[in-house]
């Protein structure tokens, strides 16, 4: 485990004192392990006797509201958190690495004076925290969260909800245990969450087959008349409309799992999949192996994230993103 503050688990321990108030925010269109990890820290703070309050700067997918706590979780753009952020003591990051990853609550969460802790897992952490627990070989933040826990001595205060959010987290991120979790670790950590009577099918039920009938439709769509793939590069990129988003009823996190089809061809080795929004296009970024779409997406496309997961936005009109992506590529495939 990385810690990258100095005397870390000591400081923490005389920091988190019963009287202060803790708030914990995830990163923007929160996903599973920002909300998973979020929501399970807060579950063992509050079992702990701590006061603690969730937020997330925009809302969260439909597929992930059945999570234990969601219903209390403030949301930023809803206008609901100024002054709970003003209130905080001590604020926790959970799964960014910088606080701009946090959209329009990034001016008030900069501006508060309390102590910061970024428990993450992405590579590059910003000093936009004081304490930093973060290890880019751990599977998510969530489980990230889980060995902060551990070490703080508090693990007696885990209980179902507590493993039932931390699960979700390190489900979601691995993809179904499919990519980054080859420690053993992670395992031993989703053994323990077992042993705590988690419904592992009902959450793998909830969050995997819980999509609309147009959503699937959009899929086929997307897959028989939109992809492209360029051999040269072995890449793939699918772009979306407004238009069409508004046909097929797109709702947030329906983008879910499509940017990482392609990558089911054999010679395909990274994927792009852009969609049009108000302002910009939003692009979701995948790869296999040593292709780094962290690099790409940080170096092109305003973004970053891991090395096969990453996101971004290009601030162009939607007709010129097609040829922006193709030429950003290339360039990206002749200088790696
Ligand atoms: P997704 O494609 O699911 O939106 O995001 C994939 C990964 O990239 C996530 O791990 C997320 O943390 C990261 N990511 C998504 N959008 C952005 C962005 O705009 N900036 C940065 N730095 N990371 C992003
Ligand atoms: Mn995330």
């Amino acid at each position: 485990m990385k810690i990258l503050t100095k005397d870390f688990k000591n400081k923490i321990k005389e920091i988190l004192i019963k009287d202060k108030s803790i708030l914990i925010s995830g990163h923007h269109n929160p996903d599973g392990d920002s909300l998973g990890g979020s929501l399970g820290l807060a579950h063992l703070l509050k079992n702990a006797g701590y006061d603690v309050t969730v937020m997330m700067p925009s809302n969260m997918p439909e597929y992930l509201e059945w999570m234990p706590g969601a219903d209390d979780i403030l949301i930023y753009e809803k206008g609901l958190t100024d002054k709970v952020i003003e209130k905080a003591d001590i604020i926790f990051f959970v799964d960014f690495n910088a606080v701009s990853r946090t959209e329009n609550a990034a001016e008030a969460l900069k501006n508060s004076e309390a102590i910061k802790i970024m428990l993450d897992h992405h590579p590059q952490p910003s000093d936009d925290a004081e304490f930093i627990f973060s290890d880019t070989k751990v599977s998510s933040a969530s489980e990230i969260v889980y060995e902060f826990i551990n070490m703080l001595g508090f693990s007696e205060y885990t209980d179902k909800n507590v493993a039932t959010c931390l699960f979700t987290g390190i489900m979601t991120d691995t993809l179904n245990f499919s990519v980054n979790s080859s420690r053993p670790e992670t395992f031993e950590i989703v053994s323990n969450f077992l042993s705590f009577g988690i419904d592992k099918d009902a959450i793998y039920e909830k969050v995997n087959n819980n999509f609309s009938l147009k959503r699937l439709k959009l899929i086929g769509y997307l897959l028989y008349k939109k992809m492209k793939a360029v051999s040269d590069y072995k890449f793939a990129y699918m772009l979306i409309s407004e238009k069409e988003l508004n046909e097929f009823d797109f709702r947030d996190g329906d983008h879910e799992g499509i940017v990482n089809m392609p990558l089911s061809v054999s010679d395909i080795n990274v994927s792009v999949l852009a969609i049009e929004q108000d302002d910009f296009v939003k692009l979701s970024l995948r790869s296999k192996g040593d292709y780094d779409v962290n690099l790409l997406a940080r170096k092109y496309f305003n973004g970053g994230g891991h090395k096969n997961a990453a996101g971004g936005r290009i601030y162009k009109p939607y007709e010129e993103v097609e040829d922006y992506i193709l030429s950003s590529v290339k360039d990206y495939f002749s200088e790696n």
